[in-house]
């Protein structure tokens, strides 16, 4: 599970603060045929979801 795209590393931020979030503070990825959603978990405390459709990806 390691073939993530690299071009469409988009960088999230948080919904609250509007810190950057990077990729290794996700707490939980999933993927679900929808896409893959990566759920953070800011320094504020704040939850942000973020969805890669990856059908789009391709
Ligand atoms: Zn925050």
């Amino acid at each position: 599970m390691s073939n993530e795209p690299m071009l469409e590393n988009v960088s999230c931020t948080c919904d609250q603060c509007e810190r950057p979030l990077a990729d290794d503070q996700a707490q939980l990825t999933m993927t679900t045929a929808g896409g893959t959603r990566r759920v953070y978990e800011c320094s504020c405390g704040a939850i942000t979801v973020t969805v890669t459709d990856e059908t789009r990806l391709r």
